[in-house]
């Protein structure tokens, strides 16, 4: 039960810092804000529980990086994140542009593993510079 309790503790810090940011992470990102308290490779292990649960998505950016956002309409085994992402060149974030309409749906039988319909460009912060 002990291990139990410890499993449910690390993956609510994990998702605390999904909480307090508006935009996607990568796992460099997410190890960094945890300042530690998790190791790299458990981090790794609850964003995986988390894709299986349907509580993020994956994102493969140009840069080769995978970032991961919070879902909002998905469940387990099955992700709707039928939305384009947004890469800011100036500050090097990922954003879901959740709010620009629906992608085409994908015919029956198809489902989406990754999400890497992209836009780069410059987010509202870094054009006003
Ligand atoms: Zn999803
Ligand atoms: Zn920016
Ligand atoms: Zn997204």
């Amino acid at each position: 039960m002990e291990k139990q309790r410890r499993n449910t503790k690390t993956k609510k810090l994990v998702m605390d810092v999904f909480r307090h940011e508006a935009g996607a992470l990568c796992h460099a990102d997410i190890v960094q804000r945890l300042e530690g308290k998790i190791d790299r490779v458990t981090v790794y292990r609850i964003l995986q529980g988390f894709f299986d649960e349907g509580i993020i998505h994956r994102i493969s950016a140009e840069n080769g990086k995978t970032y991961y956002a919070l879902c909002h309409e998905c469940s387990a085994g099955h992700h709707a994140d039928n939305h384009a992402h947004f890469y800011c060149m100036g500050c090097k974030t990922v954003s879901c542009l959740e709010a620009t309409g629906q992608l085409p749906q994908l015919p029956q039988g198809y489902s989406a593993s990754e999400s890497s319909w992209f836009i780069s460009g410059y987010c509202p912060n870094c054009r006003a510079v």
